[in-house]
């Protein structure tokens, strides 16, 4: 079994859920008292939304290719980005490594693929949802992404950073995100992506009608599958 690297912290929130579901997918398949081999660099993420605000991705993405070096020095010999968002600077953490990377966008997009969809509706931060690295990558896996409309990128963004990355879940924002997938749906998504790691600690399957791809989860079922060198095998 390999051992994963985890750039995380960006929330803690949904690192650990990163690491439960890492964790129980290894103990799925292995069984006995099997669980994964993991290092772990947890960020403040004070410091990271401050950064973010800056727009000082050039400084973020030295500081997390330093980071990821430094996990393939003590061991990594895979490495998982615990955020949508920071993959922003993907390319020079991947640059910066020599153990394989695996970018969030493409887990999403075999996911998307195997459900045989087409058209996307993209949740996440502002960063995600207006910028093109996220959204370009899905797309050059050949599909077609719809984003939210401007009042609704800007409640969903509000809620990432306000309420979910500080453990806030309310019910409030769950109607008002459901909401936003329904104008999504009616724009022709024939599915949503849960495109932010803590976003699926809000809203779950059996809140929409249309089948839904969970960031966190895929990921994590992405990294077992790695770490084991099998198949993914994607958690219903
Ligand atoms: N976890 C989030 C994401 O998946 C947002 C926090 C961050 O900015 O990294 O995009």
């Amino acid at each position: 079994m390999k051992t994963i690297g985890l750039l995380g912290g960006m929330s803690w929130e949904s690192s650990v859920e990163y690491e439960r579901m890492i964790n129980q997918g290894i103990r799925a398949q292995l069984g006995g008292g099997a669980s994964a081999d993991l290092i772990v660099r947890s960020y403040n993420f004070a410091d990271i939304e401050a950064l973010q605000q800056r727009g000082a991705w050039d400084e973020v993405g030295a500081m997390l290719a330093k980071d990821a070096r430094l996990l393939v020095a003590a061991g990594a010999e895979l490495m998982v980005l615990c955020t949508n968002t920071m993959h922003i600077v993907a390319d020079r953490i991947e640059a910066a490594i020599e153990v394989p990377f695996l970018h969030l966008g493409d887990t999403t997009a075999a996911a998307v693929q195997k459900a045989k969809l087409r058209t996307v509706g993209l949740l996440g931060t502002r960063y995600t949802m207006e910028k093109d690295f996220y959204r370009g990558r899905l797309e050059s896996h050949g599909l077609a992404v719809v984003v939210p409309n401007e009042p609704d990128r800007t409640m969903i963004h509000d809620v990432i950073y306000g309420e979910l990355v500080r453990g806030v879940v309310t019910d409030e924002s769950k109607a008002a995100y459901v909401a936003a997938i329904d104008r999504l749906v009616a724009r022709g998504a024939e599915g949503i992506i849960a495109g932010c790691t803590e976003i699926e600690l809000l809203v779950t399957p059996s809140d929409l009608a249309v089948p839904y791809f969970p960031t966190t989860r895929l990921h994590a079922d992405a990294a077992v599958a790695a770490a084991l060198q099998r198949e993914v095998r994607l958690t219903p």
